[in-house]
């Protein structure tokens, strides 16, 4: 029996999180089951933390985990942010982001189909990259600083996940970074992506500074299939393809270390229209399908993999009409009417 905990989370992730278990299931049918725990605003109210610990020691005993988007920005201040804490504690080190056009969706005037692996535990994300104190600091009222870390190992690992995945696509690869300004952080990066990429004998990998690299996404984004970036270069730009390719509410994303593998939209919150039931689940769904991926390659299990590829067809089907898409989309169905049509489609 497979055992997937879901954390819903906050703003539209409870009506996204629904959405998707109900698409989960009927793909699934009874061979998986699903533990729910609250984080976030949920568990702050009843339990006194975003992140209780009962939820920690609940992952590595999960074979997968499911987290909707969570509204940390507003926590009140020394709550954690279970997003960052669950991928430096449990060292979710590759945040593996697909992109792709569709027709009739996206806003580009070339086709778009390429995977951003972004590096997940470290970089320009100063509330996370120090072992003791914050990697923020204001010496006077006037300045302020932030710590960007670097590590060979961290970039060594993110590197051989990227390898591996343009290894099974074209072969291309594009370490995209800003090593003309950051000489040693960004040159640290790129020693250990070259040096990775060497040992795959089928792979090319070029080169390109990040700025031309956002434009090129909307110039030609055929010039990219796998991108390998630092954590917030590669948060950006997922961003803006997922934005390139229709919408935010498109792109899945997993967040993969070596033993746990977490499911998570690459959007956030959505404060702006929680509680609507209007939020597109897509993102969550198609993450949730990566997990499944995920999870039958580690267990050698072609009957979820073959669910994963069930689901992801059967969004295209949904998504190629537009009766039948959410409202980000044009269209004018709601999170659950969405869900219902995958399940249909299915
Ligand atoms: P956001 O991604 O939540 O929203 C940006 C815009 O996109 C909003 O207009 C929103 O309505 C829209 N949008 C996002 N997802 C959508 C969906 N599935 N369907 C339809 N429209 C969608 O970004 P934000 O407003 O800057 O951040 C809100 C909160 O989310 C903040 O607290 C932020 O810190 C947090 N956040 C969390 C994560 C995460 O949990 N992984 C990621 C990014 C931001």
């Amino acid at each position: 029996m497979t055992r997937i905990l879901v954390l819903p989370g906050d703003g539209i992730g409870p009506e996204i999180t629904r959405a998707t278990i109900a698409v989960l299931e009927a793909a699934l049918g009874s061979s998986v089951t699903f533990d729910r725990m609250e984080i976030g605003e949920a568990s702050l109210r009843d339990q006194g933390s975003t992140l209780p610990p009962a939820v920690l020691a609940a992952i590595p005993a999960a074979d997968g985990v499911i987290l909707g988007p969570v509204s940390h920005y507003t926590y009140p201040a020394g709550q954690p942010n279970p997003s960052a804490a669950l991928r430096t504690g449990f060292q979710l080190y590759a945040n593996v982001r697909p992109c792709r056009s569709r027709p009739g969706l996206s806003i580009l005037p070339k086709p778009m189909d390429l995977v951003i692996v972004r590096e997940n535990t470290e970089g320009f994300y100063a509330d996370r990259s120090m072992h003791a104190g914050p990697g923020e600091f204001m010496p006077d009222p006037d300045s302020a600083f932030a710590i960007r870390k670097i590590t060979a190992n961290a970039s060594r690992r993110v590197a051989r996940a990227a390898c591996e995945i343009a290894a099974e696509r074209s072969g291309r690869l594009t370490a995209v970074h800003k090593a003309n300004v950051l000489k040693l952080t960004d040159g640290l990066f790129l020693r250990e992506v070259r040096a990775v990429a060497a040992e795959f004998p089928s792979i090319t990998l070029d080169e390109v500074i990040v700025d031309a690299a956002a434009a090129l996404l909307v110039r030609d984004p055929e010039r990219f299939d796998v991108i390998v970036t630092t954590n917030m270069f590669g948060d950006i730009l997922s961003d803006e393809a997922s934005e390139l390719s229709g919408s935010l509410g498109l792109g899945g994303s997993i967040n993969a270390g070596a033993d746990v593998c977490v499911a998570q939209a690459q959007h956030g919150s959505a404060p702006d229209i929680a509680g609507r039931g209007v939020a597109n689940p897509v993102s969550l769904i198609l993450s949730s399908a990566m997990l499944l991926t995920w999870m039958a390659r580690r267990r050698d299990d072609a009957a979820l993999s073959e669910a994963a590829r069930r689901i992801e067809q059967a969004v295209d089907r949904v998504l190629d009409d537009p009766q039948s898409r959410t409202g980000d989309l044009g269209g004018p169905l709601g999170t659950d009417a969405f869900a219902q049509a995958v399940i249909a489609a299915l």
